[in-house]
């Protein structure tokens, strides 16, 4: 039975979509993710434009709550969707009671049940209506606890697992329950589970939902902003998801032998992420390029067959960035303004910088290159190719400066670091977005060696505030930055720097090259900046793809009927 089941939802279905939305173009049947959705199609897309129904379901939503990308695009594209006439929900969890960033959150006085983990479960909602969008906030003693959104100072918290089914059960009532400014979202709509943490809300409409006839006319949509964490679990604690035994199979999880920890370790789990993507009705992620990469046994991390099986449902599509928050000309977290028409703030007076060198105590040298990194310290950051390089780049005529918290080991090594190098490094342990800014506007190079990058936002902010980036060519930072070519015929369109292979001694290259540019061609660096800070990286254009997607998510009858 189970594997019957799981042969119906692996089985090939017919994607009228993918037929449909191409005619009458020149698109073979065969193209799939690697599409580009062209000018045309958006025009088109904005002439027919449906207003939908939409629930954003995620972990974490700037400004309420955090740890890194995620919190970005869940705080800034529902407002850009909501601005272009959609109706828009964000359900996420209210973390720690009474916290600041909840003060403007009314309780609903909505108290509802749900069943998981053994027994009936009750949640609370608080809403904000703000900037467009209703804010819903799912209010339980499980999210009430100091750390961040997913464990404290002594590692991930270890009911997650349940944490995170709760948001999603609580998700699918909210469209049903909640009469927000007067009326319920109703069933008619469109979920967009972001990551694991959401990845039950797909499970839940075709397995609990659709057989007793509600959200019939509902779509998903997975969201995976970043592959490596899929919510995997030991088999054993499926019963606590809330699901009918019949649908183990679509969350069924082998590991490999050589993953097992021992002899009479059989590997079973259950993986919430992969029960998104055999259930939802498209699968979207964060740049083009990631999502042909998840496809790959490379960057797949285990569920690449069952994406590749599913193809003609994956796209990528670029992150945005809030471009109010994020602005030069009106930060408030910056000691001085300034736009690619005026870059005197920038590269004359260079207050910014200057502030930061004060802020951090290094010495105050406005002509020295100071470059800078901001992200969780963790290996997919390339953390570790920093480490091996840093002692041969301090011996230049340099300073660096790094803002993360992570990995235990290399904040150690940031804290020895800047004892080691105190005229020239500074390590920020901690998360700090005000930091963050005056970094990013401070610094003259911002250095990312991911290792991987479904998109990455730090070097879409570094462009924006004139700071070039130095990355590694890999997903969304190939995507966006583009290499400078000082011998380019006619207008260069280079933004910074894309190297690759990532090794010690290709990073040190494409920096000492960076180096040289901002000391010696200073028209080039000008040019460098210039370009960065014009790009588009505004929602507009991206929330008009993401319609596209909406549109061929119901052009199509939902993926899992039963
Ligand atoms: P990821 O989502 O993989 O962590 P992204 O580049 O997509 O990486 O987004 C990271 C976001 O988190 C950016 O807004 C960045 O400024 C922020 N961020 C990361 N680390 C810190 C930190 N230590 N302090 C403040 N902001 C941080």
């Amino acid at each position: 039975m189970v594997k019957a089941l799981f042969f119906y939802i692996l089985k090939p279905r017919l994607v009228i979509s993918q037929y449909l939305c191409h005619i009458p173009g020149d698109v073979q049947v065969g193209d799939t993710h690697a599409d580009k959705l062209e000018d045309d199609e958006l025009t088109q897309v904005n002439l027919n434009k449906v207003p939908y129904n939409i629930v954003f379901v995620t972990s974490e939503a700037s400004p309420y709550s955090k740890t890194g990308g995620l919190g970005d695009v869940c705080g800034s594209l529902p407002i850009a969707l909501a601005a272009r006439g959609h109706r828009v929900m964000v359900v996420s969890p209210r973390y720690l009671c009474g916290d600041e960033r909840f003060a403007g959150t009314v309780n609903l006085d909505s108290p509802t049940k749900v069943y998981c983990a053994g027994g009936v479960q009750e949640v609370d909602f608080f809403h904000e209506y703000r900037k467009g969008v209703d804010w819903v906030f799912v209010d339980h003693p499980c999210y009430r606890r100091p750390g961040n959104p997913y464990g404290d100072i002594y590692g991930a918290f270890g009911d997650n697992q349940f944490r995170f089914t709760l948001l999603c059960h609580a998700a699918c009532e909210a469209p049903l329950v909640l009469p927000l400014g007067g009326f319920t979202y109703g069933q008619n709509c469109l979920f967009l589970a972001n990551d694991w943490h959401a990845g039950l809300v797909p499970v839940l409409l075709a397995a609990k939902y659709r057989p007793h006839g509600i959200y019939k006319d509902a779509r998903s949509i997975i969201v995976i902003h970043n592959i490596a964490h899929q919510g995997v679990e030991a088999a054993s604690t499926y019963c606590n998801l809330g699901l009918p035994w019949e649908w183990y199979g679509a969350l069924e999880w082998i590991f490999p032998t050589w993953a097992r920890t021992h002899a009479l370790d059989t590997g079973q789990a259950v993986n919430i992420l992969k029960g998104a993507i055999v259930t939802a009705d498209r699968i979207l992620t964060v740049s083009e390029g990631y999502a042909w990469e998840i496809t790959t046994p490379e960057g797949g991390y285990g569920l690449h067959e069952l994406l590749t099986s599913r193809e003609f449902v994956v796209n990528g599509i670029t992150n945005g960035i809030d471009i109010t928050e994020w602005d030069p000309s009106s930060d408030e977290h910056i000691s001085s303004h300034y736009t690619a028409d005026d870059l005197s703030g920038k590269v004359v007076i260079m207050e910014c910088k200057i502030a930061l060198q004060k802020e951090l105590g290094l010495p105050i040298r406005p002509d020295c290159p100071l470059i800078g990194f901001i992200g969780r310290l963790d290996y997919q950051k390339g953390i570790d190719v920093i480490l091996s390089a840093a002692p041969a780049l301090l011996q230049d005529d340099v300073q660096f400066v790094m803002l993360g918290s992570g990995e235990r080991q290399y904040e150690e090594w940031m804290r020895a670091t800047e004892a080691a190098f105190n005229s020239k490094y500074r390590g920020w342990v901690g998360f700090n977005v005000a930091i963050a800014h005056r970094i990013t506007a401070g610094c003259d190079i911002l250095l990312m060696p991911s290792r991987f990058e479904p998109c990455g936002l730090n070097q879409l902010y570094a462009m924006r505030y004139g700071t070039v980036p130095v990355v590694h060519g890999t997903g969304g930072l190939k995507e966006t930055v583009k290499t400078f070519n000082p011998y380019a015929e006619g207008e260069d369109e280079g933004t910074g720097w894309a190297f690759s292979p990532l090794t010690r001694e290709c990073m040190l290259e494409a920096v000492r090259v960076a180096i040289k540019t901002y000391r010696e061609h200073k028209t080039s660096w000008e040019g460098l900046m210039r370009r960065g800070m014009e790009r588009d990286c505004s929602w507009d254009n991206v929330a008009l793809e993401y319609e596209q997607v909406f549109q061929w998510a119901f052009m199509d009858p939902p993926y899992i009927i039963n």
